[in-house]
Order: C-alpha cells, then sequence, then structure tokens
C-alpha cells in the first residue's frame, strides 16, 4: 500500500496521522488522518488553509 506523507512546508514535520478505520474512509478524502490543523472561515465552512501544530506556520490551500 502507497501511504502518502504529509509534510509541513516550512519545518518538514511529519503531519500524517493514523489510519482511518475502514467504515469511516467513505466519509473523508484521504485514508489517514492529518495532524495539521484546518483553518476554514466559519464552522461547517470549506477549509481555506492549514497550520502546523508544531511549527505554527500556515499555508493555503492548493486545489
Ligand atoms: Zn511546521
Amino acid at each position: 500500500m502507497n501511504k502518502k506523507e504529509e509534510r509541513c512546508p516550512k519545518c518538514n514535520a511529519n503531519l500524517t496521522g493514523e489510519e482511518i478505520p475502514d467504515e469511516l474512509k467513505e466519509h473523508y478524502a484521504g485514508t489517514h488522518w492529518s495532524k495539521k490543523i484546518i483553518i476554514a472561515p466559519y464552522i461547517g465552512a470549506d477549509s481555506v488553509a492549514f497550520q502546523c501544530p508544531y511549527c505554527k506556520h500556515q499555508w493555503k490551500k492548493e486545489n
């Protein structure tokens, strides 16, 4: 299985979390939880940016 790693663009910390359980995978875009903090304009809105929990660096979401 190809495990996609997510890394902070600034401090290069590994942001890939645990594997998402099979029964929950259909509700999420990926196969692993992410440790990055999701920045959204309000609760329930689409995310617009992410923040690294380690160095607090923020970066824009890529489409
Ligand atoms: Zn970082």
